[in-house]
């Protein structure tokens, strides 16, 4: 039995309760959560990659608690070479990818943008990234893309020229590293919990989660951001905050000062962040749209309304939120005619469009 260090029977008990609610099971699931967690007696190998990044994923994976996220799931789990926590250096560190490399069928974890157009960017020990991914994805069971800039190419795939920054599945559809199957667990940073979720799947169930046409997990990456926003009220009341200094106003829909809800799939309202404290929209910032793969050009500026609602002058509705329109009948109409019809296309559906 693997042993869980500093962690009681009842906050383990606690979290594999937590981890089936995340995974949509039922209460009676959760002795097999444990029984997955627990009984592997040979622990999942994992190497953890990072090219183009700023760490922060990681930061946020081992950053969480209630009880130790990082903790349990680096006790499940054997992550044999990872840059940043890894006591190992130099050598003894390359020793250690080189021989899980050769073990094969280990998850590999991507984090951080792939560069593929110079070679003097991101090179460790001496090899270019992009090679060092080739080589560890080559004996990979599976690979998850972790953040924003692993998934799509995030803001370093935004540097000009094209392919300063790549995402690992268009890397793979390009034919620079082997194709395996991918889960792209997106956002910046990732959220700990989808990730320890996704990883918490594949253990139990041996497959990759059902997934969206761009490889995200339909448990986590289903539904629009606008859809559950806390804000949706005054959205749908025609009540869009446009002075940042307004007391009234502090609390109405931003999508007038760039709020990117409407076109982003994610569980950010219900999950929210650090430990379930607060999140991008209840702290006044807007969604930034990060779990996207237009992210970062696609969606900036950030502060701009930059994509219109399908179908509708939102500009009209900005003149309610300031007072000049009748707001009651204008935002109830409103509301009505968009009810659940936004976003680009639609909720993804299981290999369906985004
Ligand atoms: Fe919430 Fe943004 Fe939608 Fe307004 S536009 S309801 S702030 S998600």
């Amino acid at each position: 039995m693997t042993s869980f260090r500093n962690i009681s029977r009842r906050d383990f008990l606690k979290f594999c309760a937590g981890t089936a609610s995340l995974l949509g099971l039922s209460e009676a699931a959760v002795p097999r959560v444990a029984r997955a967690l627990e009984g592997a007696a040979k622990k999942p190998p994992v190497i953890w990659l990072e090219g183009q990044d700023c760490a922060g994923c990681t930061i946020s994976f081992i950053n969480s608690s209630n009880p130790g996220t990082a903790e349990l799931v680096l006790d499940t789990i054997s992550v044999r070479y990872h840059e940043t926590i890894m006591a190992a250096a130099g050598h003894l560190s390359e020793k250690a990818l080189q021989d899980t490399i050769k073990e094969g069928g280990y998850v590999l974890v991507v984090e951080g943008s792939i560069p593929t157009v110079d070679p003097r960017f991101c090179q460790i020990a001496g090899r270019n990234f992009v090679d060092i991914v080739k080589e560890a994805a080559g004996n990979a069971g599976a690979v998850i893309a972790i953040g924003s800039c692993a998934t799509y190419g995030g803001i370093p795939g935004d540097c000009p020229p094209p392919g300063t920054g790549m995402g690992v599945g268009e890397a793979m559809d390009k034919g620079l590293i082997p194709k395996k199957p991918l889960i792209n667990v997106p956002t910046c940073p990732a959220h700990p919990e989808r990730f320890v979720g996704t990883v918490v799947y594949y253990l139990l169930y041996k497959q990759p989660p059902p997934m969206d046409k761009i490889g995200r997990p339909l448990m986590f990456y289903d539904k629009l951001i606008h859809d559950n926003c806390e804000r949706r009220g005054h959205f749908e009341n025609g009540e869009f905050l446009s002075d940042w200094n307004s007391f009234e106003q502090r609390n109405w829909c931003m999508y007038l000062k760039g709020c990117k809800g409407p076109f982003t799939y994610a569980d950010c309202p219900k999950r929210r962040w650090s430990d379930g404290l607060n999140w991008c929209i209840g702290c006044s910032s807007v969604c930034q749209g990060c779990s996207e793969p237009t992210f970062y050009t696609g969606m900036a500026p950030l502060y701009d309304k930059t994509q219109e609602i399908r179908g509708y002058r939102v500009e009209t509705i900005g003149a309610v939120a300031t007072g000049i329109v009748a707001v009651g009948l204008a935002g109830h109409f409103i509301g009505q005619a968009m009810t659940g019809r936004l976003g680009k296309g639609g909720p993804p559906e299981e290999g369906g469009d985004n």
